[in-house]
């Protein structure tokens, strides 16, 4: 089919680092194992923070010119993580970081926060309908965090897995397809206690003065709601850092910790986790799945 691999795996993000921090194992391991993944970003991080001070020009709040910069710094990531499929929703700039939540960047126009969710979503079916992937990553629907550009990844997502497999939907955007497994990002409650009692433990932190706190970290939810765990090898695990290093303007890497603009640590996961929340678990119950495909027949 279109001359693609017999394994596809889509994933959805709000601003590029996002699918760094969450994914980077994931991609990594399953882009090394032959597995075509693709990436959509649905904005250029335009309304982010800058962490060197050499680049602090960039902020929206000077030049605006940090989501150009950015393009670069995905694209640098996605050479690390080995992924060469990564394409931002509607194009570059289609869609704008909205900011945090209940700032006025929220309506701003052309701001993602504000887009109407089916015409957001018409890009993504396009996507799928073109790549037709077995796996969808996304976000949970409170977005991980609250983030606006994250909860409307979410929909967007969500709402164009559904429409994508809609016979009579848009036939000019494809032929139909549906995805057979769908999946949230998450993190394991006692994962993320275990990685702040070992960053405490560590003591100095080396780059960092001080620890993040567990409610820092998005998408966390009890243990036994995670259906799925990857696990990546020394090779996907170092490919996450870089990829995570590649986004400077965001991201601080101090294995095995990271910061974001805040200074604040925070352990780096070498597992990655997910819910299963559309398609047949391809593990018996009780058990997680370890591979994001287990049992996808086609
Ligand atoms: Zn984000």
């Amino acid at each position: 089919m279109n001359g693609l691999p017999a394994r596809r795996l889509l994933l959805v993000h709000a601003h590029p680092d996002d699918e760094s921090i969450n994914n980077g194992v994931t991609m990594a391991k399953y882009a090394a194992e032959g597995a075509h993944v693709a990436l959509v970003t649905c904005t250029l991080g335009e309304e982010g923070e800058v962490i060197p001070a050499a680049l602090a020009h960039l902020t929206a709040d000077r030049e605006d010119a940090l989501g150009a910069h950015r393009v670069g710094e995905l694209a640098a990531a996605m050479a690390e993580l080995g992924v060469t499929d990564h394409r931002f929703l509607g194009g570059p700039g289609r869609f704008r970081d909205s900011g945090m939540m209940g700032t006025e960047q929220n309506r701003r126009p052309g701001a993602f926060w504000s887009a109407d969710v089916d015409e957001a979503a018409a890009y993504l079916v396009e996507v799928i309908r073109e790549l037709r992937p077995q796996v969808l990553v996304t976000y949970d629907p409170d977005g991980g965090y609250g983030h606006p550009d994250h909860i409307q990844a979410h929909r967007v997502a969500v709402r164009a897995a559904e429409l994508a497999e809609e016979a009579s939907y848009r036939r000019d955007l494809g032929e139909p397809h549906r995805i057979s497994k769908v999946y949230w990002n998450r993190v394991p409650r006692s994962v993320v206690e275990e990685g702040f009692a070992a960053l405490r433990a560590a003591g100095g932190m080396a780059a960092f003065p001080q620890p993040a706190a567990p409610e820092d970290v998005p998408g966390v939810i009890a243990d036994r709601r995670v259906t799925t765990e990857i696990e990546g090898d020394e090779a996907s695990v170092a490919a996450k850092a870089a990829a995570m290093r590649a986004h400077a303007t965001q991201i601080v890497v101090d294995r095995p910790f990271f910061a974001l603009s805040n200074n604040l640590a925070q352990p780096l996961f070498a597992r990655e986790y997910y819910e299963l929340v559309a398609g047949e678990p391809g593990a018996p119950a009780g058990e997680r799945e370890h591979d994001l495909f287990a049992g996808v027949t086609a």
